[in-house]
């Protein structure tokens, strides 16, 4: 779908440099892959994503809200609308005390995961060190409901505030939010807004108070051992699939399938971490959506001819 020239000539009146068309989203994406969005924005305040937001729906063009894109694959052919990212704005990270003990802490979406461990350590606030060495924004990590062995984002998220497609902003209480695994959902208001889904603009997290140093050596030893088991300075959107319900996790099943290392042109299991896919980016090539996809595709027949087991993705694949 092509931009409407009057709404073009809007987003480059209002959003000026920070405003891009065409944009490809392999500079925007962990795994270094994927085509051009048709308008790609970064709002800086509030205000701004709240016009944008409204303006889109009245044009009736669909957008994507992105974080810090580590948990995106995005196809060749790019995303049709519009592309926000949140990764430059709503930063703030603030704390008030809610009594026996526990703060409760305030992230804005563009903050990162990681500045709000940093947040919890430097205030003595135990809760966020399981989520340690998670890139990507608060935002992101919310709608995944990120996590590792240590615990997921549900173990401490309080509420959250959203942008409702309809421009409405709403506060969703933990108990009226539906966590899953990766994932969550909350109300049916949410569910059926015309395919553009809500924007989560903050969320409210329950610490409680601690020992500064004693959480700072527990971080410490986490990120060591993230460090050695994967391979977090190569190309990728982390874990590629999500763990089977029971039974082993995906990275064991696709080792015992016998694919650690296996390529797709420049797509590669990683051989640290078999359930890592790499884009192996040189200086003349990298692999393609395309590549990653089909090894992608390799992975799930072979598993599932061997174990009887369909390994869905954990990675969100965006684009037409
Ligand atoms: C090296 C590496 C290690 C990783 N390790 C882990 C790990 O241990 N555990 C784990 O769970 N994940 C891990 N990941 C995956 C990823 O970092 C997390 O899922 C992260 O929380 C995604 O945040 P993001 O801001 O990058 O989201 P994005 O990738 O930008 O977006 C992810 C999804 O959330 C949506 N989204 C983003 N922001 C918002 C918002 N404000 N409102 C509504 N929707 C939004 C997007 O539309 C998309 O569907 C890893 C990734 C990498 C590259």
């Amino acid at each position: 779908m092509a931009l409407d020239p009057d709404f073009k000539k809007w987003l480059e009146k209002r959003f000026k440099n920070k405003v891009k068309f065409n944009e490809s989203m392999a500079g925007h994406t962990s795994f270094r892959v994927g085509g051009p969005a048709d308008a790609y924005v970064l709002p800086e305040r509030l205000e701004d994503l709240v016009e944008l937001v409204n303006r889109s729906r009245q044009n009736g063009l669909p957008y994507t809200v992105i974080g810090g894109g580590t948990n995106l694959l995005v196809k060749d052919s790019g995303i049709r609308g519009i592309v926000i990212c949140l990764a430059k704005c709503l930063k703030k990270i603030t704390a008030k005390n809610a009594g026996n003990r526990s703060v409760m802490v305030t992230a804005m979406a563009g903050a990162r995961t990681k500045a709000l461990c940093r947040f919890a350590i430097d205030n003595g606030l135990k809760g966020m060190n399981f989520s340690l060495g998670i890139p990507g924004t608060v935002g992101g990590a919310i709608m995944m409901n990120a996590g590792t062995v240590y615990g997921s984002m549900d173990g401490v998220l309080d509420s959250i505030n959203v942008l409702m497609p309809t421009g409405r902003i709403k506060k969703i209480k933990r108990e009226n939010i539906d966590f899953s695994y990766r994932s969550v959902t909350w109300d049916e208001e949410s569910r059926n807004s015309g395919g553009t889904s809500p924007i989560i603009l903050e969320g409210c997290f329950r610490l409680y108070a601690s020992d500064s140093t004693e959480l700072k050596t527990e971080a410490e030893a986490i990120l060591k051992i993230r460090k050695k088991r994967q391979p977090t300075s190569s190309y990728s959107a982390g874990c590629f699939f999500k763990n089977p319900e029971s039974g082993k996790p995906a990275g064991q099943l696709i080792e015992m399938a016998g694919l650690k290392g296996k390529k797709i042109r420049r797509a590669q299991v990683s051989r640290q971490h078999a359930n890592f896919i790499i884009n192996r980016v040189d200086s003349s090539s990298g692999a393609t959506a395309a590549d990653i996809l089909e090894l992608m595709n390799m992975v799930q027949e072979r598993v599932s001819k061997m174990f009887d087991i369909k390994l869905e993705p954990e990675v969100k694949i965006v684009g037409t």
